[in-house]
């Protein structure tokens, strides 16, 4: 396995790639990889030739009070977890490589990111979506594989390739929970054990509203209250929950089953998750 840091040996190991013929896949991640991640890059070496993983903690996609500065950062497990599951480069630039220090230019979409997460982090999706473009363009993917863990993400992602006539075939995986139900995600090695066990209602609450759709509720408000009522505790603040397309990630006013998916996101303590489930 190939470990690369600058973007322009990255250029050149992907041109050389493309001489050969072969197809790059790309896995962006911020690394704090876990079976989640792992999934993701076992699906970019069944869809091409080259995995390539990226591991940015990507500083524009935090607000000011956000927990960049905290975010786990375990490069030396993550380049093992890697090479144990058959990635081929793993790609691991610094901030001033990825972000000229006048860097000014950025990519806004501007439908989805209205929504859900972009209410509560307004910097999020322009900062995902710029230095997607920015790891798309370095690695010269053919194809990128995503986590429908974050759906809206992939909705952006989606659109942002339509428009800009980017050419990268998105690919995306479904989400790995732990045993529990609580979907993996780096954050949740915040969660200390009360909160942990508290964070099983989301997905609980998720079936709950899943549930009501398959009972022929397609009431939008009622699915939505039901999630609310599951998932609430006295240490649970919900800071959204939306009934959405599936696809697009933009709020419904009614549920067509099999179209739709409830979209969530609570505060435990300190910890913000997402979560979400196709209805
Ligand atoms: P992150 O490191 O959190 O930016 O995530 C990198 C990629 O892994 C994104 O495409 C996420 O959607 C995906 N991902 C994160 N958690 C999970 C999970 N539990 N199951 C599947 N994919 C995930």
């Amino acid at each position: 396995m190939k470990i690369i840091s600058s973007p322009q040996e990255m250029r050149d190991f992907s041109k050389s790639a493309h001489a050969e013929g072969k197809s790059i896949v790309l896995v962006p991640t911020m690394g704090a990889l876990h079976e989640g991640h792992l999934s993701l890059i076992k699906i970019a070496k069944q869809n091409g030739d080259i995995c390539v993983v990226s591991i940015f903690v990507n500083p524009t996609q935090f607000g000011a009070n956000e927990d960049f500065s905290k975010y786990p950062r375990t490069l030396e497990k993550d380049l093992e977890a890697c090479r144990t599951t058959g990635a081929d480069v793993v790609f691991t630039p610094n901030n001033e490589d990825i972000y000229l220090s006048d860097a000014s230019t950025h990519i806004h979409e501007d439908q989805i990111s209205k929504h859900l997460c972009g209410v509560s982090r307004p910097k999020l999706f322009q900062g995902v979506a710029t230095v997607v473009a920015i790891l798309f363009n370095i690695t010269a993917a053919d194809k990128a594989v995503f986590g429908i863990k974050d759906a809206q993400q992939v909705a952006i992602i989606r659109r942002m390739v339509r428009d800009l006539f980017m050419g990268v075939e998105i690919i995306e995986a479904p989400i790995i929970r732990e045993d529990s139900g609580l979907a993996m995600s780096s954050r949740n090695n915040y969660l200390d054990p009360l909160e942990r066990n508290a964070a099983k209602r989301i997905y609980e609450a998720l079936l709950a509203g899943k549930k009501l759709v398959d009972e022929n509720c397609t009431n939008v408000d009622r699915v939505k209250t039901t999630v609310i009522n599951a998932v609430s505790n006295p240490k649970t603040r919900v800071i959204y929950t939306e009934v959405v397309d599936r696809l697009t990630s933009l709020p419904v006013n009614t549920i067509t089953p099999g179209k739709c998916r409830i979209s969530v996101a609570v505060w435990y303590g300190q910890t913000r998750l997402i979560d979400n489930l196709e209805i």
